[in-house]
């Protein structure tokens, strides 16, 4: 696994916001001499485009889930991550897409892994959610139950990009010489998208192609509810990447929701405990839920803290987050996070390296 670095953290006060997007590209050793200028440009475009199109969805009063779908099947499309075209291949040659999506407005989920012809994983998780009465489908099940729905289907082969194929090569060599199989990049270029709406409705998709070279049918975290992926209105949206094992293990994205959630619930109950009492002893007015919110540097509290306790294990990555106040947030513990982030407070940014803003 990748070497340990101290957290990277950005809080963006998006406060106040009526509408935030964040997303990320994957997260790794990814380091200024390790892309070339015109990776590095490329990534940034792709980063920037993705996040106008769910953006402009936004903008409009669109509905998260909505937004981040859009968001995460352009991020499939293109061949720079490792999700839809461009994802990793598995150590029998093949291409098995995992991805997954939730609603936090009603808490209802959906998740594929193991795909191998559904071009958009992310609209499988999506029919998977609305569709079925399931959660989580694997397999030629689930791209049977794709094509029931009209899903378009590609060619595994379709898929395939020279430079993952030269990735399995290249880890397959190294493993002869008795090299760790996996990592050979130390990056993990799984992609995905959080959002808020105008309604104060959270989301969050994943969708990815796993880690080169995987076998006996590993699954990552990316398309298991709760470890790389979680939404729920009362806390926040989370969409992870990393190596899956210890986001699985900590269960990171359901853990960063709740512990947002417990601490906006004692931070309510604690305000309105301070309310002055009238003559009658009652209080002097009433804080509804929806007048209350946590600042950004509690979101990032608790994302840093998540991500410190998974790299304690051994583990390495990121998340992205987005709450119902509007706040946006990423926490990694890797020198780089392919990342952007947008809000109706204005401007969208997007950054690759630890040290950028
Ligand atoms: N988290 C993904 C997995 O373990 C890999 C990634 O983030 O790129 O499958």
């Amino acid at each position: 696994m990748s070497s340990q670095t101290a957290a990277q953290t950005e809080a963006v006060d998006t406060g106040e916001a009526e509408w935030t997007l964040v997303i990320h590209g994957g997260a790794g050793v990814i380091e200024r001499d390790r892309l070339t200028a015109e990776q590095n440009s490329a990534i940034r475009t792709a980063l920037a485009h993705a996040l106008e199109t769910g953006s402009a969805i936004l903008r409009d009063g669109g509905a998260a889930i909505d937004a981040i779908e859009a968001t995460v099947r352009e991020l499939e499309d293109d061949p720079h991550f490792n999700a839809g075209r461009g994802a990793v291949f598995t150590y029998d040659g093949a291409i098995e897409h995992d991805a997954s999506i939730m609603d936090g407005s009603t808490r209802s989920a959906g998740a594929v892994t193991g795909t191998s012809h559904t071009r958009h994983p992310v609209t499988l998780a999506r029919r998977v959610m609305t569709e079925s009465p399931h959660v989580f489908l694997r397999g030629a099940g689930a791209d049977s139950f794709s094509v029931e729905q009209g899903l378009e289907q590609v060619e595994n082969d379709w898929f395939e990009t020279d430079e993952r194929r030269r990735q399995l090569e290249e880890m397959l060599a190294g493993e002869a010489e008795g090299l760790s199989a996996y990592d050979i990049d130390l990056k993990y270029g799984t992609v995905g998208a959080v959002a808020m709406d105008r309604d104060g409705d959270v989301a969050a998709a994943t969708s990815t192609g796993g880690l080169t070279g995987k076998r006996w049918g590993r699954i990552g975290d990316s398309p298991v509810i709760g470890a790389g992926t979680y939404a729920d209105n009362r806390g926040c949206a989370v969409s992870a990447t990393g190596s899956g094992e210890y986001f699985i293990r900590v269960g990171v994205a359901h853990e960063i929701c709740a512990q947002i959630r417990f601490r906006f619930e004692q931070r309510l109950a604690g305000a309105r405990a301070s309310v002055r009492a009238d003559s009658d002893g009652m209080p002097d007015h009433y804080i509804h839920a929806s007048e209350f919110g946590l600042e950004a540097a509690d979101i990032q509290e608790i994302a840093d803290r998540v991500i410190a306790e998974m790299g304690a294990l051994g583990g390495s990555g990121g998340v992205i987050v987005a709450t119902p106040w509007g706040t946006g947030t990423y926490a990694f513990n890797t020198p780089g996070m392919y990342r952007g982030m947008a809000s109706s407070n204005g401007g969208a940014s997007v950054a690759i390296y630890g040290d950028e803003d």
